[in-house]
């Protein structure tokens, strides 16, 4: 089919080319062209010519039509260069920027393509070209993009920082136009020459931001010795955030300590309100106690004379686990005597407790019972025997009870005799005297018991976050917890302060202050602050930059966060010039 037509919106084309005719087929649009440009200008002399001398025909590839693919048949004109002085004598016509002399594609088609390598670049790329009704291989794609010329321009503050290939084992260096908020180049690895070397074709580099390692300060150093170099503020309150952790730590220890003994909001201990037991209770067990121990050598007596595990069980009434169970022991199981280790660690448990009423010192105390140091402190912090544990409970009647009568204390209950009517009325058959005894344990916890302290709602790395956050940032309930952190303890309250002075110190870039706080973290008791404040001494012309220029690496985070989603629809195969490509160009 073919139609005659001059120009339609359909396909729009430079001023002075006009349509001559259009030819379609199923999958093909070819579109013949022609100039009417009356001049055209020598690309040597530059000087304009009306003298055709011929023409041809080109074939150019453009951006598809409703799913067709175009193809455009330029009828381009050759013309006589009139200039005497120029050497040129014939020249073909120029299309640019349309199309590039030699190309075979419009610079139109050119840029889809591109566009869509630098989404998923490769075979898929092709596959998503042909699906857009762009015929395209997976190299032409690729081939685009690596044609990208790396963005031209010059850089005044450059913000640089790593980021990694593979998860944490090799790297490349990211640098950041921070005017712009424009990638500028990657490096493929973050070595301080390769770093240099850059910088080195950059002399308008007026401002270097970086972290605090060595390699981008010898870097920056070597290869910009005009710039100024900024230690980056968002490593600086990363640093500082990762020196108050351990201070947090052991204001948190001090805290724990100060609240010891902490027993949980529990049962009591069966002791304190099993000092008599109920008499049927204790007549029931030795019941039970004598006629288990006689099954348990009825049991072995009639398996020593070849009778069945099954036979056994169905004489003796028990299941046929507990009979072999039973015949792999010596003694019946409610008999076994308490390990002598057991007996002797409860012995010296005992004797550290008394050492230390006696004032001895937890390192003479260990010496004493030749145990280690730490475990004196471990046992310090408990009040029962850590391992004395593993015997077998009692049963009181009162059991199944405990947790009620519990759940309704802690409610506020206090009426033994109601309380004692209404386990009754649940099935307890037991004697008032047994609740009394257990509600007086309860009473005697509830004493000692102190409030549930702030440390025990708030972990470690919550309280740096509350410490190290501007105050107008944190929710409601958020400065109630900070508020009972500080009050719970000193230390903390005076890390608060430490930590916000800095804070408010590189927001609103107060370097004048600087000198004043490093002399208050050094009369103060946190030895971690004081290395970080060390550090801070020793690169103090760049810190002092940070807290004075509005340059800082929080956007080159965000930078290399992009470059990592890129790294990722890359399926692995980050061979680093497409990655570099496809990171400059990415829109
Ligand atoms: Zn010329």
């Amino acid at each position: 089919m073919v139609v005659m037509m001059e120009r339609t919106p359909f396909l729009p084309l430079p001023e002075g080319m006009l349509i001559e005719q259009i030819e379609t087929s199923q999958t093909d649009l070819v579109v013949c062209v022609i100039s009417t440009h009356p001049t055209s200008c020598c690309p040597l002399c530059t000087e304009p010519s009306s003298s055709v001398h011929s023409s041809y025909q080109r074939s150019v590839r453009d951006l598809p039509c409703g799913g067709r693919n175009m193809r455009l048949l330029l009828t381009v004109r050759k013309f006589f260069c009139r200039n005497p002085e120029c050497k040129r004598k014939i020249f073909t016509e120029r299309l640019s920027p349309f199309v590039e002399p030699w190309a075979k594609v419009t610079n139109r088609l050119c840029e889809a393509i591109q566009a869509i390598g630098l989404s998923t670049s490769g075979s898929l790329g092709a596959r998503l070209a042909a699906r857009l009704g762009i015929a395209s291989s997976g190299m032409t794609v690729l081939r685009r993009i690596m044609e990208l010329p790396p963005p031209a321009g010059s850089v005044v503050a450059l913000g640089i920082d790593d980021f990694s290939f593979r998860r944490g084992r090799t790297f490349g260096t990211i640098l950041v136009n921070l005017e712009k908020h424009q990638v500028m180049d990657l490096l493929d690895d973050r070595s301080s020459k390769t770093a240099a070397d850059w910088m080195r074709s950059h002399p308008e580099i007026a401002y270097v931001s970086r972290d605090r390692g060595k390699e981008y300060t010898q870097g920056a150093t070597e290869g910009a010795p005009q710039a100024t170099q900024i230690s980056d503020r968002f490593h600086l309150v990363k640093n500082l955030v990762e020196a108050i952790e351990p201070e947090v730590s052991r204001c948190y220890k001090h805290l724990r300590q100060a609240q010891l003994p902490l027993p949980p909001p529990a049962l009591p201990k069966a002791d304190e309100w099993r000092q008599v037991p109920d008499a049927d209770v204790v007549r029931k067990q030795r019941a039970g106690q004598a006629s288990k121990q006689e099954r348990f050598e009825q049991a072995k007596d009639l398996f020593s004379h070849g009778v069945s595990v099954k036979e056994i069980a169905g004489q003796l009434g028990m299941s046929v686990r507990t009979v072999y169970r039973w015949l792999d022991r010596e003694d019946c199981p409610a008999h076994q005597p308490e390990p002598k280790e057991q007996t002797e660690r409860l012995e010296r448990f005992e004797q550290a407790k008394a050492f230390r009423l006696q004032g001895l010192s937890q390192k003479e105390i260990a010496g004493r019972l030749a145990i280690g140091v730490r475990t004196v402190q471990r046992w310090q912090a408990r009040e029962t025997c850590p391992y004395s544990q593993p015997r077998r409970k009692r049963r009181s009647i009162f059991d199944p009870y405990a947790a009620y009568v519990l759940s309704r204390w802690q409610q506020g209950e206090r009426s033994v005799s109601l309380l004692w009517q209404e386990i009754q009325s649940q099935g307890f058959s037991g004697s008032i005297e047994t609740l009394y005894r257990f509600v007086r344990a309860l009473r005697q916890d509830s004493a000692s018991l102190p409030a549930p302290g702030v440390a025990d709602r708030v972990s470690v790395q919550k309280a740096i976050w509350l410490l190290a956050r501007p105050y107008e940032k944190l929710k409601a309930n958020e400065r109630t917890d900070l508020a009972e952190l500080c009050q719970a303890s000193q230390e903390l309250a005076a890390l608060y302060s430490l930590v916000q002075s800095f804070g408010q110190m590189v927001r609103q870039r107060e370097g004048h202050r600087l000198q004043d706080w490093m002399q208050q973290v050094k009369t103060s008791r946190f030895r971690d602050l004081q290395r970080f404040a060390r550090g801070l001494h020793r690169d103090k012309e760049e810190v002092l930059a940070a807290l004075t220029f509005v340059y800082s690496n929080g956007q080159v985070e965000g930078q290399v966060n992009k470059l990592k989603l890129i790294k990722r629809t890359m399926f692995g195969r980050a061979d680093f010039p497409l990655l570099r490509q496809r990171v400059l160009h990415a829109f």
